[in-house]
């Protein structure tokens, strides 16, 4: 039964691109009890800002896997597509203070820059052309966010993180040029507006962290804490993702999944607690799964979670090899 004892409030904040994974299940599992921990609330959101990205009926089976997976969260889901006015209103908020310019840059003029140097993400960093105005002739496409300084950080999984804004990432688009608010306007809005005041997700993000507190600073919101995970790979190394054909998470056999689960976010739950699921009625499998929870909820310590970035997902659930 959910229910908050403290302020404290995590989330778990998935992109309805396709079937929960199990890269997302550790997302999800990791956030979850981290906030139960805390005595504080659980929250999901669909992040669905980034609508062409998105499937339909995803977001409605997402929930349904984690629900058969016996997850409880706290109040309605909060749909990013629908708050696309108070993203606008914190836009015009930015754009009063100078913050964001416009550019007129495309794709295939950012990708033809000679010697354009990489950021931290191998992709390159934004050269600049627009940021002292738009060049005679370019109409503005998307608005960027102009960025300075160092941004440093302690992740409770990782360690300390340092990130030099202009050098490792360049100036980022907060309004692209299809219309659509961009993810790093939108997430830390929504952290700030859900009350979220700590965040567990996956080390993919971590290079974004500093460009979300860098808004949060300027906006006068509070900046949470942070605390990333592992990322599930597969064998060549590649993020669980649809692309990579992940597969999704089996919701007939929830105990299998979170222990897999458990044991890759460091934990030793007994292995009894496995074997309640195998063969059994699917009563049985719903039993064996409570009782994992139950388990989990005892013995759940963020620092045991391996201070790496990322961890091979068929050591752990070999179902999921792709
Ligand atoms: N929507 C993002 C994803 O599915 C997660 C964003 C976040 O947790 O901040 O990868």
């Amino acid at each position: 039964m959910p229910s908050a004892l403290t302020d404290a409030c995590g989330r778990f904040a998935p992109s309805p691109t396709g079937a929960l994974h199990f890269g997302s299940l550790v997302a999800a599992l990791g956030s979850c009890l981290e906030a139960g921990s805390r005595g504080g609330r659980w929250l999901l959101r669909m992040e669905d800002v980034d609508r062409p990205r998105c499937r339909p009926g995803a977001a409605a089976r997402l929930l349904a896997t984690l629900e058969a997976c016996g997850f409880e969260w706290d109040g309605a889901v909060m749909l990013q597509s629908a708050r696309t006015a108070r993203y606008r209103e914190v836009f015009e908020q930015l754009k009063g203070a100078g913050a964001v310019y416009p550019c007129g840059c495309t794709r295939g003029e950012l990708a033809g820059v000679p010697n354009a140097t990489p950021g931290i993400d191998g992709a390159p960093v934004y050269p600049g052309t627009c940021r002292g105005g738009l060049p005679p002739g370019k109409a503005a496409r998307a608005w960027r966010l102009r960025l300075t300084g160092d941004i440093e950080f302690d992740d409770a999984v990782q360690g300390p993180q340092r990130q030099n804004l202009p050098h490792d990432v360049g100036d980022c688009v907060l309004l692209r040029a299809d219309g659509l608010f961009a993810y790093q306007l939108a997430v830390v809005v929504d952290d700030a507006d859900q009350g979220v005041d700590h965040v567990v997700r996956g080390a993919d993000l971590i290079d974004s962290t500093p460009r979300q507190i860098y808004l949060q600073r300027l906006l006068g919101l509070p900046t949470p804490a942070y605390a990333h995970l592992p990322i599930a790979v597969d064998a060549a190394g590649n993020k669980l993702s649809k692309q990579t054909r992940a597969a999704p998470v089996d919701a007939a056999h929830p105990a299998l999944a979170l222990f897999a689960a458990l044991r890759f976010l460091g934990l030793q739950p007994p292995a009894e607690l496995r074997r309640g699921d195998a063969g059994g009625t699917p009563a049985e499998r719903r039993r064996a799964s409570a009782d994992l929870w139950t388990w989990a909820r005892a013995n759940w310590q963020l620092n045991k979670v391996p201070r790496v970035l990322t961890l091979p997902a068929q050591n752990f659930y070999p179902g999921d090899i792709s």
